[in-house]
């Protein structure tokens, strides 16, 4: 006893003055720098959505550019076990094998991954990535990528007909249709929304594993009714996939964040707790519920085409 005193009075010093750790929020890694979209405005949106709710903290790490030297590319090495979940508002050329190897070790290993919009063009010819996303578009992607994965009869569908993977036609709001309510992502949300203007994806393509779509949007262009909100089961780890988010402003709505924010939770935790509640505000059938984020420099549409 006499000799464990001292190690004992040591731990409660330790104890007493070790700063207490008071940050509750889940990490999150939101990854940017290349993309056919203005990722340097989205991204603030990103940001915002998820620590608007209290539930996150948010980093950004950045890529090298277009065309950055193997060095530049060297030294962009994030550490994607920091986080509880990753983020990903990049659609851009292909990362070192170290960090596509580390991100997909991540994940096999239980942590949350988000695809958001183009992040689903990226990579057609990493296989895992597409694993992990379920579905893609464009970049080549066609009939060998995997079926079109859309929604038949209320039920998820693969159609394995030959055909380009990734269509949309004009931006426009449209109605989001809950598919499956039984998931904590979608539980108690109003079955169907008027989403902010947006591009409507279609005709997405991949291996399409372990992949349950939530909700869904009635596209012009195919007449079916194509994901909008998937999870997928990667591994031990799981992914949401949104494919809204076009632009700021398709992001701006009440419905992109809420849904954004639980889909990062159930990543990261397998559930939905602390971003459950539905807002008042939610958009219904018939209206949109934009989001005001003073100061942010809103994108402008593009004049429809007559
Ligand atoms: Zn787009």
């Amino acid at each position: 006893m006499s000799r464990l005193l001292p190690s004992l009075l040591a731990l409660a010093v330790l104890l007493t003055f070790a700063p207490a750790s008071t940050e509750s929020r889940m990490r999150v890694l939101v990854i940017d720098g290349q993309n056919n979209h203005k990722w340097d405005i989205t991204t603030p949106v990103l940001k915002h959505a998820l620590e608007s709710s209290g539930a996150f903290i948010v980093e950004v790490s950045t890529t090298p550019p277009k065309g950055a030297d193997a060095a530049a590319w060297q030294a962009w090495n994030p550490k994607f076990t920091d986080y509880a979940v990753v983020v990903s508002n990049y659609n851009g050329e292909l990362w070192p094998e170290k960090v596509r190897t580390a991100l997909d070790a991540y994940v096999l290993a239980g942590g949350g991954f988000v695809a958001v919009h183009a992040a689903n063009n990226s990579f057609p010819e990493w296989q895992e990535y597409n694993r992990m996303i379920g579905v893609g578009g464009w970049g080549g992607r066609d009939e060998n990528s995997g079926p079109w994965l859309y929604v038949k009869d209320g039920k998820l569908f693969r159609d394995v007909s030959p055909g380009k993977g990734g269509a949309h036609g004009p931006q426009h709001e449209f109605v989001v249709e809950v598919v499956n309510a039984d998931h904590p992502v979608t539980r108690g949300l109003p079955k169907r929304w008027l989403h902010t203007r947006d591009e409507l994806y279609s005709r997405l393509r991949g291996p399409a594993e372990n992949v349950e779509i939530l909700a869904a949007a009635k596209s012009d262009l195919t007449a079916e009714l194509e994901p909008s909100l998937m999870v997928i089961q990667h591994g031990k780890g799981r992914v949401f996939h949104t494919t809204l988010g076009h632009a700021d402003y398709s992001m701006l709505c009440r419905g992109f964040y809420l849904t954004l924010q639980r889909g990062a939770e159930w990543a990261a935790t397998g559930d939905v707790k602390l971003t459950a509640a539905v807002p008042a505000d939610f958009p219904t059938a018939d209206k949109t519920s934009p989001v005001l984020l003073e100061g942010h420099p809103k994108q402008v549409p593009p004049e429809p085409k007559k």
